[in-house]
């Protein structure tokens, strides 16, 4: 018994009391382990399982029901609707584009721009269009005689008559080579009626290469039998301050428009809708933007009747450099009276302009710097009239092989340019490959061997009022001739 309670109590006193239940506390212990080891395995798989049905819920149904319209969305919204309903104001939209561009007699653009459109397959009316431009076409006759082709040219256009004729010094010189804008549109009207039509001197002439070498040819001009082609300038582009202002725009001065101007636009500036238009001041000191000149005038009666001009041809426009260009004042000398400022705005707005211009067909040309008579003085002094213009006017208009004579003075008679000739030598190094004088014949051409050369033919008032009979061949003087002119239109004065 001792030994018993001696170990009982041995026991006791080595062990507590729960230490015999020791073994039942590790087994429920290992119970709750295995209870949550388990729990959290199977909540896993749960989990898994429920994941793989939540994706397979996704994307089985979508790509085994709405997989057309979820995976190929773009394809199956466009290309099904387009099939099925095209979109009728774009195919409308193209064809007018398209029927612009045949109007100028240029169906192969305009072939090329239906047959490569993405309606072409899906709308029948385009596949007729190509058909009626081939018939069309197939009707235009190559013009047999372009070397008589005729030239006219005009200055800036008057536009208020009351003032351009006011009795002041500029009058008469207005009166001699200007031309209104009313007789501008009576003489488009008039030409347009009987058949002209506007052409570009690069589809007139160009360089090619053949077997015979590198030369000058005359291209095909291919229009409906009975049109004629004809070609269309203007000189000092520039809205001189003379013209604009009451100042003279000498004395490195610049001269910006006022109210005493003589009834003239004052700049080229880009429209609203894109289009090159002018700035003009009225008597009252109001500026309008509108039809004041020749381009937008010339741009208005092609828009209405895209039949006068062919291949999207537009004029050539001459611009000289002592004042500036498009009646901004990038003369580099006007830097220092206008700040630097407000002359990189002048210079970058011109730019625009000059761009804009190109972008709607129009030929930039030279028209010398200074407008000195190049028939009339040295090599040298062309040489360096030249550079003048290559320093100043070709950084903002751009490069040009156009260069219409100031005063119309050639640099050589009627026998052909060579080399021999140091003024054309000077031109043709300055890159000069088209060259128009002023002509009173009906037309004047001449193809050289590395060079264009034409005759133009003024519009002006000395012209219609003296010699009428010269232009007999263009339009009826008596249908034209603005009522507004003081008569007789002298017949002596310095040129332009
Ligand atoms: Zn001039």
């Amino acid at each position: 018994m001792d030994d018993r309670n001696q170990n009982n109590r041995r026991r006791t006193k080595r062990h507590p009391d729960w230490y015999y239940y020791l073994p039942t506390i590790i087994v429920m212990v290992l119970a709750v382990i295995c209870v949550i080891t388990v729990s959290i395995a199977v909540m896993a798989v749960v989990q898994k399982q429920r994941a793989e049905l939540n994706s397979n819920g996704i994307d089985k149904p979508q790509s085994s029901t709405t997989a057309p319209s979820g995976v190929d969305t773009p394809e199956n919204t466009t290309v099904p609707s387009t099939d099925a309903v095209p979109d009728q104001s774009a195919i409308d939209a193209l064809m007018a584009q398209a029927d612009f561009i045949a109007a100028g007699y240029d169906y192969q653009k305009a072939i090329t721009m239906l047959e490569t459109s993405e309606y072409y397959d899906t709308a029948p009316e385009l596949a007729n269009k190509v058909e009626q431009y081939r018939e069309l076409d197939s009707q235009l006759v190559t013009y047999a005689r372009p070397d008589t082709i005729t030239h006219i040219f005009f200055h800036s256009l008057i536009v208020d008559t009351k003032r351009a004729f006011d009795g002041d010094v500029d009058q008469n010189g207005y009166n001699m080579y200007m031309t209104t804008v009313d007789e501008f549109n009576a003489i488009l009207e008039q030409m347009y009626q009987s058949g002209y039509v506007l052409i570009s001197p690069y589809d007139m002439a160009y360089e090619v290469t053949d077997e015979s070498g590198t030369h000058f040819t005359y291209g095909e001009i291919r229009l409906p039998a009975g049109k004629k082609p004809f070609l269309m300038s203007q000189d000092d582009l520039n809205y001189y301050s003379y013209m604009i202002g009451t100042g003279s725009g000498i004395n490195e001065t610049p001269v910006f428009v006022d109210n005493a101007n003589d009834g003239f636009a004052h700049r080229i500036v880009i429209g609203e809708d894109g289009f090159p238009t002018c700035e003009y001041m009225d008597a009252s000191g109001n500026i309008t933007t509108g039809d004041y000149d020749l381009v937008p005038c010339l741009e208005t009666f092609i828009q209405k009747h895209p039949d006068f001009s062919y291949h999207g041809a537009r004029a050539i426009l001459g611009m000289t450099g002592y004042e500036g260009v498009f009646g901004y004042r990038t003369k580099p000398s006007y830097k220092d009276a206008l700040g630097a400022e407000a002359y990189a705005a002048e210079v970058e707005a011109a730019k625009e302009v000059a761009q804009c211009l190109r972008d709607h067909g129009w030929i930039l040309a030279s028209h010398s710097y200074g407008h000195p008579a190049y028939g009339n003085i040295s090599a040298e002094r062309v040489e360096r009239d030249s550079t003048k213009w290559e320093n100043t006017v070709q950084p903002i208009i751009g490069e040009t092989d156009v260069i219409l004579y100031p005063h119309g003075s050639d640099i050589n008679g009627i026998g052909k340019y060579t080399f021999d000739n140091d003024k054309f030598s000077v031109l043709y190094e300055d890159g000069y490959r088209y060259f128009f004088n002023v002509d009173g014949h009906a037309y004047w051409n001449q193809l050289g061997s590395n060079y264009f050369r034409g005759g133009r033919r003024n519009l002006d008032g000395f012209r219609m009022y003296h010699n009428p009979d010269m232009l007999a061949d263009l339009f009826d003087v008596k249908k034209v001739f603005d009522p507004a002119r003081p008569t007789p239109v002298p017949s002596n004065g310095s040129g332009m």
